[in-house]
């Protein structure tokens, strides 16, 4: 069974912003999540270009992954 609450490469404890990252940037229907520094490496990005992501996000307010 997927563990929705951990990062699936390196098991830190996820917060709501990373799953909806990954949901937004990876797979809208993920069941298991990377956190943002294991997400950052995967796209070969800086951790603060997923954290500007972020907040692009929730800042536009018209995505329903971040409130
Ligand atoms: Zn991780």
């Amino acid at each position: 069974m997927p563990d929705s609450e951990h990062c699936m490469k390196c098991g830190a404890k996820l917060m709501q912003d990373d799953k909806a990252i990954y949901r937004k940037m990876v797979l809208r229907t993920a069941d298991s999540f990377l956190c943002i520094d294991c997400l950052a490496e995967y796209f070969g990005v800086s951790r603060a270009a997923i954290e500007e992501k972020i907040r692009y996000f929730r800042e536009s307010g018209n995505c329903a992954l971040f409130r």
